[in-house]
């Protein structure tokens, strides 16, 4: 049974949690802006193949490249993903699922043949430029794939 969801212990934490966004978020915002201006044209909010109800944060479906910037609260990040004192054990339970759903999800995609990228959050806030970086290489990794260094097979028809 899935317990209710307790109420705030104070002012403070009800805020702390206001702002616990879990999609269109500023470092999401920030990072699908960086990319448009490299010229990177992606869909927002795609449906995971298979589970459409759960969705990719930033995707290339062409070239099956799936980015998601996790939330440092929501997805437990190692830093921030501390729960508030109060129901602790709730907040960590809660947590401990959005991870075993993220792997999943990761596993999922990668079965078939998706190439998945997470970041976190504070990534993107502390290091926007490196991480368009890492988005933008891995793309055009996928669009030119290694085959760039070999001959081009002298045949009609392609692969
Ligand atoms: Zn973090």
């Amino acid at each position: 049974m899935v317990k209710a969801r307790p109420q705030p212990s104070s002012e403070r934490v009800r805020l702390r949690f206001r702002r616990q966004k879990t999609r269109d978020t500023r470092p999401e915002m920030a990072l699908r802006r960086e990319l448009f201006r490299r010229g990177m044209r992606y869909r927002v909010n795609y449906p995971v193949p298979g589970l459409p109800r759960r969705t990719i944060d930033i995707t290339f479906p062409r070239q099956r490249l799936a980015i998601f910037v996790d939330g440092c609260f929501w997805h437990g990040c190692p830093i921030h993903g501390v729960p508030p004192k109060a129901n602790a054990e709730w907040w960590r339970e809660k947590i401990d699922r959005n991870r075993v759903r993220d792997s999943e999800t990761t596993q999922l995609l990668t079965e078939h043949a998706w190439r998945v990228l997470r970041v976190w959050e504070h990534d993107v806030r502390n290091n926007l430029l490196v991480v368009a970086g890492s988005v933008e290489q891995a793309l055009s990794d996928l669009v030119s794939p290694k085959a760039a260094s070999q001959p081009i097979p002298n045949r009609k028809g392609g692969l």
